[in-house]
């Protein structure tokens, strides 16, 4: 479905900026990129900076007009650093990766297309997109670079993407990872850690039996909005014991501290 968006880049000067475009493609996984009238390409700047993205340089399709590049295109997709004088429905860059999704989705073939670095797309040009696309930077230094804008548009593509698919997002998933990776402690874990640091506290002489106030009810608050790990447990209940037999007199270990 990706391979339906293609990313078209117009008269670009630059050839590291078609490397850096390639490469925020590949890292989205979008494939298809079309080259209108570069003026240095190939070029080994270019591949320098597609780093492992120069597949998609060496399948670059180069044509020598914006009309070429559109060939087949159901929806195009126009990006501007400026507010231009003409009306035009705009859409911001997170409204431009859903409609590009759900078009592609539907099997339309959809374009993105990037300007030139010094004066970005003309008149004429952005007159071929149905819409315009604005990324809101700041009004008194709106323009971006060009490789950093096609990543900007490129990833609200891939979120949309994901989201179609109803997938997690990837910061789901690292939750998902980190917690199978590492075990949350269970409530019954959690009370004996409770009891263990209550009898320590109170060996220590910082929590007086006789006058306990709300000292452990803060602590159970404390601790119970950290989603301890099991690892991080027994450091905890590690502390605890050496703390105890240091309030024994039993210490006798230096620097344990790789647990
Ligand atoms: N001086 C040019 C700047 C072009 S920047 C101008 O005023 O148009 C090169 C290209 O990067 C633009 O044509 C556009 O494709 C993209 N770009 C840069 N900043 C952008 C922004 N804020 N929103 C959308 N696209 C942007």
């Amino acid at each position: 479905m990706l391979q339906n968006i293609r990313v078209v880049l117009v008269n670009t000067s630059h050839p590291g900026n078609i490397g850096g475009a390639a490469r925020a493609m590949k890292n989205m996984g979008l494939s298809r990129l079309v080259l209108v009238d570069p003026i240095d390409f190939p070029s080994h700047e270019a591949d320098a900076r597609a780093s492992g993205a120069s597949d998609i340089l060496q399948a670059a399709q180069v044509v020598a007009t914006l009309e070429e590049a559109l060939v087949g295109c159901n929806l195009v997709l126009g990006t501007s650093a400026r507010d231009r004088r003409i009306p035009w429905p705009l859409l911001d860059p997170r409204e431009c990766g859903i409609t590009a999704c759900e078009q592609a989705l539907e099997g339309a073939d959809v374009a993105l297309v990037f300007g030139r670095e010094y004066a970005g797309l003309t008149n004429e040009e952005l007159q071929r997109c149905q819409y315009h696309v604005h990324i809101p930077s700041d009004p008194a230094f709106s323009s971006l670079n060009l490789a950093a804008a096609v990543q900007v548009l490129v990833y609200e593509v891939r979120m949309a993407w994901l989201a179609a698919q109803n997938q997690p997002t990837k910061v789901a998933k690292l939750e998902t990872t980190a917690m199978l990776n590492t075990q949350l402690v269970t409530a019954d874990e959690l009370e004996s850690f409770y009891t263990h640091l209550q009898q320590a506290l109170e060996e220590v002489g910082f929590l007086d039996p006789q006058n306990p106030r709300h000292l452990m009810s803060r602590l159970r608050r404390l601790y119970g909005r950290n989603n301890i790990s099991r690892a991080e447990m027994n450091i905890l209940r590690g502390i605890l014991t050496e703390t105890l037999k240091a309030a024994r007199g039993e210490h006798h270990k230096q620097g344990k501290s790789d647990v």
